[in-house]
């Protein structure tokens, strides 16, 4: 942290610290604390919406898990705070791991459907089973004590407060660790992300549970502050409003969350309050109007864009005037907020206020620091046995069927050690598929592949991965909202052994690993000519850019086969020429390459052996100038041509 931010930071405590001392009124003081709390809710529910990008309606469920674990325990055992926010954190993750199921099998609109399922049952179970949660009657209890001491409305506050605290520090760095990275990787590319040995069926569960921890520690925070906990609290519309918070504060941002908490809890509060409600949409009208016009005085925004936000805000405040009560309307307005921010303020409220003051985000701070650390040694490690021209992979008879499609047709290939392996034909003839039977993407229908003496059966793309085969991808799969830096960074997950606790408590071999991992990560951007980009998104980059991106990331995996899928397509000349630079380069590094390419020179400049695929069948193979003039290699290619 920088000392300003540093400084403002220690205010904004104090300034929360101070606040029940200085305001005094209880009412005031229980919003502020329900807005710290559904802010510990929000980034947690961030970490699944934001980074894996995958929708959860079930998270007022697990808040009402956390709230009745906590309710259940005082009940019941009379348990003290210490027992029972970690056991509210621990069951409730483990209904985490529930709900993360079904988000492993589908995504989108299904997912929602799940998991909006989900907390309904949850509400459900909480109503029916009487026994322990005293049904619809909900559970009264006091505030806790500490250290044998009752604590009073201000006291309690404060512990929210440290908890707030200890939240926001904890979710920060696992968000900007080797876990965080993992998580935002899933949302930018699932395969590719397999591919990197980051298993996407492992940390979507783990995200989940992570998530839902925090889900459960807010509910039990929820419950000693509420003091009194039913049922019908944790229903539909709390959890459409927890979606709402973080859409509307913005993904991926921790003041977002904040911000996205007060929202929602003033929000009902206003709708509560008629006269209230006027002010404020009136002043609303005013502020859009204002907005908007200056936005299409400096031509930002075309005329048709401008009215809809304009006539939209002026009728809702119209519209406060006409209405006698807003309660009726509740969910209305709020589907009107969340058309008018999806429509609107795609990045949310921060989102919006970071692109028009231009500020970056955290990731390209994090690349200039990085760039100034000079990293010693060579990016890449070399590989053991170079050139020894033993054999290092070896596919069997594999037979790739789509239906009645068979895009591989008992192909036979071997890949000697230290050699650079081209596989050339028409579009269409199979090449891709082989890639994804290799890195176990698809699942062969016959045959098998071994790679280094060991059979690749059963195994998953992760752990292929992390056994020595790295990829790249026709269709450039980088994680495009990250930094160059924090993609390359992706591909060293495999250098990362530090555990949750040590990544919340910054223990000295995390920090270790990151220190290294960062350096060889700008080792290898250094590698293939990108380091002054490091801060830079991937999908900024321009198109050759993203493919040298993703060589550094493949390379990151320390692999002892890279596959690079057409890498000079859409390349301009001298970008051909640098990375003919750079795949010369890996090969003297030890790294055995299997390279598809469409240009002749490339493949005729740099491979040992060529195999050539045709309708899926391999028609030829041998040294460049041999299979380069084969009758059939020739007619397939004309006939390719021709078609
Ligand atoms: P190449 O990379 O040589 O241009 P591909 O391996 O991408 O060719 O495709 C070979 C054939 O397999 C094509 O006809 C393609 O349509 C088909 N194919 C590839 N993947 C799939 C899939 N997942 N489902 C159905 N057909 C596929
Ligand atoms: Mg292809």
């Amino acid at each position: 942290m920088k000392p300003q931010q540093l400084i403002a930071a220690a205010v904004a405590v104090a300034a929360l610290v101070a606040f029940p001392v200085a305001v005094g009124n209880p009412y005031y003081i229980h919003l502020v604390e329900t807005i710290m709390i559904y802010a510990i809710v929000l980034f947690g529910l961030d970490i699944v919406v934001g980074y894996t990008g995958q929708v959860s309606l079930g998270h007022a469920g697990l808040f009402g898990i956390g709230a009745y674990t906590a309710g259940v325990l005082v009940m019941k055992l009379d348990a003290s705070l210490w027992l029972t926010l970690p056991a509210a954190i621990a069951f409730t993750a483990g209904f985490g791991a529930l709900l993360a199921l079904p988000a492993l099998r589908v995504s989108g609109p299904y997912l929602a459907m799940v998991t909006l399922a989900f907390g309904t049952i949850i509400q459900i179970l909480i109503n029916e089973m009487t026994f322990l949660t005293e049904g619809p009657m909900g559970i009264t209890l006091t505030k806790p004590s500490l250290f044998g001491h009752r604590l009073d409305e201000t006291e309690y506050y404060w512990v929210v407060v440290v908890m707030l605290l200890a939240s926001l520090i904890f979710v920060h760095r696992v968000l900007r660790s080797h876990l965080g990275r993992a998580f935002e990787a899933l949302r930018g590319s699932p395969v590719a992300s397999d591919c990197m040995g980051v298993s996407v069926y492992k940390y979507k569960v783990y995200a989940f549970v992570i998530s839902a921890g925090l889900a459960g520690l807010a509910g039990a925070l929820y419950a000693y502050s509420e003091q009194y906990i039913s049922p019908n609290t944790y229903n539909f519309e709390q959890t459409v409003l927890f979606l709402l918070a973080v859409i509307m504060g913005g993904r991926k941002t921790r003041t977002g969350a904040l911000l996205g908490a007060t929202i929602i809890v003033l929000l009902p509060k206003l709708l509560d309050d008629l006269g209230l409600f006027r002010i404020v949409s009136v002043l609303l009208a005013v502020l859009v109007t204002v907005a908007v016009g200056v936005a299409y005085q400096r031509g930002k925004m075309t005329l048709k864009d401008a009215v809809i936000p304009v006539v939209g805000s002026i009728a809702l405040a119209g519209l406060s005037f006409v209405l006698q009560t807003m309660t009726d309307w509740r969910l209305s307005v709020f589907g009107l907020i969340t058309l008018f921010v999806v429509y609107y303020l795609q990045d949310g409220i921060v989102g919006f206020v970071r692109n028009a003051l231009n500020l970056r985000g955290h990731g390209a701070t994090d690349a200039d620091e990085a760039a100034q650390m000079a990293p010693s040694g060579d990016a890449l490690s070399q590989a053991t046995g170079r050139g020894d021209g033993g054999t290092l992979l070896e596919a069997k008879g594999i037979l790739m069927q789509f239906g009645g499609l068979k895009a591989l047709n008992n192909v036979d290939l071997t890949i000697r050690r230290g050699t650079i392996h081209g596989l050339i034909g028409p579009n269409g003839s199979g090449k891709s598929t082989m890639m994804n039977v290799l890195t176990g993407i698809y699942v062969p229908t016959a045959g098998s592949v071994s790679f280094a003496g060991t059979a690749q059966a059963g195994r998953t793309s992760s752990d292929i991965a992390l056994s020595g085969i790295a990829r790249t991808f026709q269709n450039v799969q980088l994680f495009g909202e990250m930094t160059a830096l924090q993609n390359v960074m992706v591909g060293l997950h495999h250098t990362f052994h530090s555990t949750l606790p040590e990544v919340a408590l910054h223990l000295p071999r995390y920090l270790r690993e990151h220190g290294d991992a960062t350096a060889r990560a700008i080792g290898l951007l250094r590698f293939v000519g990108l380091s002054d980009l490091a801060g830079e998104e991937a999908r900024n980059l321009p198109y050759g850019k993203q493919r040298l991106l993703e060589i550094a990331r493949a390379l990151a995996l320390d692999p002892q086969l890279l596959l690079l899928d057409e890498p000079a397509a859409g390349l301009t000349a001298p970008d051909i020429k640098e990375l003919l630079a750079i795949i010369q380069k890996i090969r003297e590094h030890g790294v055995t390459v299997i390279l598809i390419e469409h240009h002749m020179d490339v493949v005729m400049s740099l491979c040992d052996t060529v195999s050539v695929l045709d309708f899926g069948q391999k028609i030829a193979e041998g040294v460049p100038a041999a299979v380069q003039a084969d009758e059939k290699v020739i007619e397939a290619y004309l006939g390719g041509q021709a078609a």
